[in-house]
């Protein structure tokens, strides 16, 4: 248990509805372990109970049943609570829920000063902070005049001034233009294999799991499917029975194939696609 980042154990959550006699299993008897330095990547369609899990994974919310260990620490320990959000720090999709200042480096201090941290050490972790997200030129500027990819920077600017070793992000890119949805992404990549941040990236977007090391996908509060990007999708008729699609270049190769045309079915990238055909 102390040896993943993350250690979920036969965990499962309900959310108490006041309509219906039935409780809803949002998460039903989950059990994941997500290495140290992994790039997970976790997909569903809406209501597949995504984010009920990625709450469950730094203690905002609780297991009705199961554990869940973040380096090692049990979510329920109350005295580890805030040890536990500082290791495992949350992303949400709204970039304008988390801004809490009015100036960019303002925002990104606030974690590190509810923490009690220095003011010196808290200017270089900004400083830091800002730099790996490619915002340090802001750092003056109001957050409510960037784009929505700029603002999403300086959130996860934010987190990472608390030195965490693992992002949890909640759909990071949903609210996003194409541009903003590239530099999270490319963010992101960079969290990982930069700066050895722990990823668990929740998305919809199939193109954003291509680069992760493991996809898991949720169906009814369920892992249903587990592998790397390549093993998930060269099963094209399975993801789809799952209300999800695949990425668009494995797409291509597939219907080339249902039409006869000799190409594998294991393409993920349009290099691969390209040298493929
Ligand atoms: P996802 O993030 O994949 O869309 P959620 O974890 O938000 O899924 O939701 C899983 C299930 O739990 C859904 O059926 C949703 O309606 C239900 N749910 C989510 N949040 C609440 C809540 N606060 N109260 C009651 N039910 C909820
Ligand atoms: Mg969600």
């Amino acid at each position: 248990m102390g040896n993943y980042m993350i250690d979920m154990q036969d965990v499962t959550y309900k959310y108490t509805s006041t309509r219906d006699e039935e409780d809803l299993m949002a998460v039903d008897n989950v059990s994941i372990a997500v290495q140290r330095g992994e790039h997970l990547v976790i997909l569903g369609h809406n209501g597949s109970g995504k984010s009920t899990l990625a709450k469950l994974m730094n203690g905002l919310l609780l297991p009705a049943e199961g554990e869940v260990y973040v380096d090692g620490m049990n979510t329920k320990d109350t005295d580890r609570i805030w040890d536990i959000r500082q290791t495992a720090g949350m992303v949400f999709q709204n970039p304008d829920n988390q801004m809490v200042a009015t100036i960019v480096e303002e925002d990104v201090a606030f974690g590190p000063e509810n923490q009690g941290v220095p003011p010196l050490e808290i200017r270089r972790r900004v400083d830091e902070a800002l730099k790996i997200v490619e915002m340090g030129d802001y750092a003056k500027h109001a957050p409510h005049l960037l784009s929505g990819g700029q603002k999403q920077r300086v959130a996860i600017a934010g987190i990472l001034a608390m030195r965490p070793d693992c992002i949890i992000l909640d759909e990071p890119t949903a609210m996003l233009d194409p541009i903003g949805r590239m530099e999270i992404i490319d963010t992101i990549k960079k969290l990982n294999r930069v700066e050895n941040k722990t990823i668990v990236h929740i998305t919809h977007y199939m193109d954003e799991a291509v680069e992760a090391d493991r996809v898991l996908i949720m169906e009814r509060g369920e892992i249903v499917m587990e592998g790397t990007p390549r093993e998930i999708f060269s099963q094209v008729e399975r993801v789809k029975s799952l209300g999800l699609d695949v990425p668009q270049v494995t797409e291509l190769a597939y219907e080339l194939n249902e039409e006869g045309i000799d190409i594998s079915r294991n393409i993920l990238t349009v290099e691969e696609l390209v040298r493929a055909l």
